[in-house]
């Protein structure tokens, strides 16, 4: 299953297609295609990370086409470890991370999309989204903070920006990080734990996991209502970070191949020119 053939990215396919709605509680966070250690994939995860960075450099230099990536999950699915592991080779120059937290003030004054379009990536360019304009029909939704008949449309609105962006050049690559709850449980206990992980733990997100249900419910819908052909989820399995982050690279190394981006042409005659002392 693993490794390369003749350029085309191997595994098994976590997409959603429109028309066949997924069910999460069926979907096993634990599946690894077999393997049992990371070290029987980082050979592969290094050799995808090399191609997206070539891939990534001729993006950047053909200044045409580009990349939104956007990554949700639930506290602690893996989020800022998929970006760590998976770009480490990446030039940050022709790349940039964008965290959404709650919106400021500001933002609430404008259509709740507005954020989210500003940050989006210019062609030439890989953007990534921690957290995204899903926010908005998930933590949103399950604590109430607007009515369903303001969220509920915004699937749509949704469906409808990635068709913009979409048609203006930017592919849409979306990655549900698919951990279990007892799973998110051992991760809260190692933030505890560990003091150089203090920090990312807070008292709120044991609140946010009492309402795990809702928002598997809340993920599980948005997911089934925003595939598309054109913009589609991909879920993933994410219990063992390892197998998480090769997923992923497989993805994104197969869409910016799909883009097959090339060097532009070099000026014509410089076969003849000499650089002078
Ligand atoms: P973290 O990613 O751990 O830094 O947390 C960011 C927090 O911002 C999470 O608790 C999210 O639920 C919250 N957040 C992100 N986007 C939104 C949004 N559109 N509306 C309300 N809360 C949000
Ligand atoms: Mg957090």
């Amino acid at each position: 299953m693993s490794g390369r053939v003749a350029g085309k990215v191997e595994g098994p396919d976590y997409r959603v297609f429109p028309g066949s709605p997924v069910r999460l509680a069926e979907i096993d966070p634990n599946e690894t295609e077999g393997y049992t250690r990371k070290k029987e994939v980082l050979p592969e995860l290094e050799s995808l990370r090399k191609r997206i960075r070539r891939l990534h450099e001729k993006l950047y230099a053909e200044n045409k086409r580009g990349l939104l990536i956007v990554l949700q999950a639930m506290d602690t699915g893996g989020k800022d470890g998929t970006i760590k592991h998976v770009f480490t080779e990446v030039n940050p120059q022709g790349c940039r991370v964008s965290s959404f937290k709650a919106p400021s003030a500001e933002e609430r004054n404008h259509d709740f999309l507005w954020r989210y379009h500003k940050s989006a990536p210019a062609v030439g360019r890989i953007g990534i989204f921690n957290r995204s304009h899903y926010e908005d029909v998930l933590v949103v939704r399950v604590k109430n903070l607007v009515p369903e008949e303001v969220w509920r449309p915004r699937y749509r609105m949704i469906r409808d920006f990635e068709w913009t962006l979409t048609h203006n050049r930017i592919s849409v690559l979306k990655f549900y990080l698919h951990i279990s709850k007892d799973e998110q449980k051992r991760r809260l206990q190692s933030r505890l734990d560990d003091p150089d992980k203090r920090w990312k733990f807070s008292k709120n997100d044991l609140a946010e996991r009492e309402r795990w249900d809702s928002y598997q419910e809340a993920f599980e819908e948005a997911i089934n209502e925003t595939s598309t052909e054109h913009a589609p989820w991909h879920v993933v399995p994410a219990n063992k970070k390892w197998y998480r982050n090769l997923v992923v690279a497989r993805a994104i190394a197969g869409a910016l191949e799909r883009l097959d981006p090339k060097f532009p042409p070099a000026e014509e005659g410089l076969d003849s020119v000499v650089i002078p002392d």
